[in-house]
């Protein structure tokens, strides 16, 4: 799960990891007041949205007075962001953050994820901060310097240091570093993150090492124990799609192309994917409905899918184990009234209660295309999309 960088920033306070004065506006007016507060010299206005690269798409501003925060705050609320991380389509800017602007002296990386080679948090750090990090990681490699973490003893003062050398923080402020570097750590193990990246880590005019960003994801297997961080879930930031899956338990994952799939199982649902591909097809989502699936749970299954203007037909190939193929005829027959089937569907059954799903589907007067076998099926469905 992912969160907004002024409560990334919320968290890595309390921890004692310096970050900037800032406060979370909604509303020009909000920005306003909240820059009235501050009083600062100068006040940064930061688009929130759940993708970084916003300061080259036009989401950072820095303003020097209130009319300039009020002209900003006007300029980016309400805007659809594009940036590298959104995609084409764009975010829409709901939340800003108004913040103390910072007298930058260098700008640098930290960021810490789980190595699942060596099965360890990895803190890595480089001198090119500010930058897109994928870019120094694809070029230059070696800028990127990197400690792994023994669980046992987590992360220690001297690889830190060892780190804040490597980078070139200048050695007053290595103390400093060091400090930030252990809080991050912390806040890392406890809060369950995934990923934790300070791009850009500052050092101010004024000799302060500051987070600059602040970007906190969360493990959500993790999140049944961090209340706390669950109520900073903004379902605004997420595919609806994917919010409505997640109610009903069902692993959904939306994706570019136009074939809407409905599989039991992640490995066949892989397979399906790669099986339209192979046909030339493209699919709009990856779904498994699971093995225990109700008949309800189809039904919304069903629905999400058609709910996507992108899908121009659906393939369902259930593989009937656990799950039962007369449940999901009848979840498809119980959907298609509800939602008007108005799309090609092409249906693939095979496993427990076959005859009996079949018989459902045939006496439903739906407009099915039956298949006899996987590559059946992707070859129908992809030739109704054309
Ligand atoms: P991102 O583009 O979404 O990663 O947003 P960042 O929070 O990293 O901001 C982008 C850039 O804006 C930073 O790399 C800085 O160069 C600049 N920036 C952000 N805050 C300040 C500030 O307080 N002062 C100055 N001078 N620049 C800032
Ligand atoms: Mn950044």
């Amino acid at each position: 799960m992912n969160i907004h960088e002024y409560q990334g920033k919320e968290i890595l306070r309390s921890y004692g990891v310096s970050v900037p004065d800032g406060k979370v506006a909604f509303t020009v007016d909000e920005a306003v007041e909240a820059a009235k507060e501050l009083a600062t010299e100068v006040t940064v206005v930061k688009a929130q949205i759940h993708a970084g690269g916003r300061g080259k798409a036009g989401g950072v501003k820095i303003a020097k007075n209130l009319d300039e925060v009020r002209q900003y705050a006007e300029e980016i609320l309400g805007k659809v962001l594009v940036t590298h991380q959104t995609g084409p389509e764009g975010k829409e800017v709901k939340r800003l953050l108004i913040e103390e602007g910072s007298k930058i002296k260098k700008e640098y990386y930290i960021g810490l994820v789980v190595d699942r080679a060596t099965d360890r948090v990895v803190m890595m750090a480089s001198e090119e901060g500010g930058t897109e990090i994928e870019e120094v990681a694809a070029k230059t490699p070696e800028k990127i310097f990197k400690e792994f973490i023994d669980p046992a003893v987590g992360l220690m003062p001297f690889q830190a240091r060892k780190l804040a050398f490597a980078i070139n923080i200048p050695s007053k402020l290595v103390n400093q570093a060091v400090k930030f570097m252990l809080g991050l750590y912390q806040v890392f193990v406890d809060k369950d993150c995934s990923v934790a990246e300070i791009n850009p880590l500052v050092v101010t005019e004024d000799d302060k090492v500051i987070a600059l960003d602040a970007k906190l994801n969360f493990d959500s297997n993790a999140l049944f124990r961090h209340p706390e961080v669950q109520a900073l879930r903004d379902l605004d930031e997420e595919d609806p799609k994917e919010v409505e899956a997640s109610k009903y338990d069902l692993s959904y994952i939306a994706l570019d192309g136009n074939i809407g799939c409905m599989v039991n199982g992640a490995g066949l649902a892989m397979a399906t994917m790669d099986i339209i591909k192979y046909y030339g097809g493209e699919p709009a989502n990856f779904l498994d409905v699971g093995g225990g699936a109700t008949t309800e749970k189809v039904t919304e299954a069903f629905k999400i899918i058609l709910s996507d203007p992108k899908v121009k037909g659906i393939f369902v190939n259930i593989f009937g184990g656990i799950m039962k193929c007369d449940i999901i005829a009848n979840g498809i027959v119980t959907a298609a009234k509800e939602v008007k089937l108005d799309r090609p569907l092409v249906v693939r059954l095979e496993g427990t209660n076959v005859d009996l799903g079949k018989q459902i589907l045939s006496e439903s007067g739906l407009d099915i295309v039956a298949a006899d076998s996987m590559a059946d099926g992707a070859q129908k469905i992809v030739e109704l999309v054309k």
